[in-house]
């Protein structure tokens, strides 16, 4: 039975655990879902809700597609870089879907927990563009099972108010420069280590070498006066 549980947790045949709070880390219902929403304790994804304001959904929108890019693309770089100061980025992801659960979510999973569990700390004290950030440990574990198959592939009928996750997209050198800079970034940083660890290593061998008694002279002895 428990493993018959654990096979079915967060599928669409577990009853009590919400499906796509656990696939997609935010569902339409919110806190009045009639499943439950199980908030992970450690994970390597964060989530940080509503994030980036599309420009193009607001009706005086007058950028053209390039601007939009360009806009997201600068929006992407500075939390990219951000985020990155708490540890090494596996991968950061952001929803272009418009309900109101889903609209401008920035997901990052990190390579270690400790990263995100960091990181939610110290942007729920924070601002951007103004606003304060609301971040939470998330459930996702994989983005490509949070994703839409049909927006991947061609028109989700649903479009934006779709419940799964309709991704916006980074230019494509944009996207290579920040994973790449990251991997140089980690690759220097090692290197680092290294150079000091050798440095500690050798001073301490240095500072071995000086503790070993030398072979002094023996004090000069006090003269001795002789007295007739
Ligand atoms: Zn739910
Ligand atoms: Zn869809």
């Amino acid at each position: 039975m428990a493993e018959y549980l654990a096979s079915i947790y967060g599928t669409e045949k577990d009853k009590v655990n919400c499906s796509f709070y656990f696939k997609i880390g935010a569902c339409r219902h919110g806190d009045r879902c009639s499943r439950k929403h199980v908030k992970p304790t450690f994970s390597q994804t964060l989530l940080i809700a509503n994030m980036y304001k599309n420009p193009a959904h607001d009706i005086n929108n007058r950028m053209n597609e390039a601007q939009l890019q360009n806009d997201f693309d600068l929006f992407y770089e500075d939390v990219f870089i951000e985020l990155a100061k708490y540890g090494e980025i596996e991968e950061m992801v952001v929803c272009d879907n418009v309900g109101d659960h889903l609209v401008g979510n920035v997901y990052c999973q990190f390579r270690l927990e400790e990263s995100a569990g960091n990181a939610v700390t110290s942007l729920n004290n924070r601002f951007y563009a103004g606003r304060p950030l609301y971040t939470e440990l998330s459930p996702v574990t994989d983005f490509r099972e949070a994703c839409c198959r049909q927006h991947e592939t061609s028109e989700c009928n649903r479009s934006g108010f779709c419940n799964f996750m309709h991704l916006k997209h980074p230019s494509r050198q944009l996207r290579r420069e920040l994973y790449e800079g990251q991997r140089m970034d980690i690759r220097e940083k090692r290197r680092e280590e290294m150079r000091r660890e050798d440095d500690e290593r050798r001073s301490r061998d240095r500072d071995f070498q000086h503790e070993r008694p030398d072979f002094k002279c023996s004090p000069e002895r006090p003269e001795i006066k002789q007295e007739y």
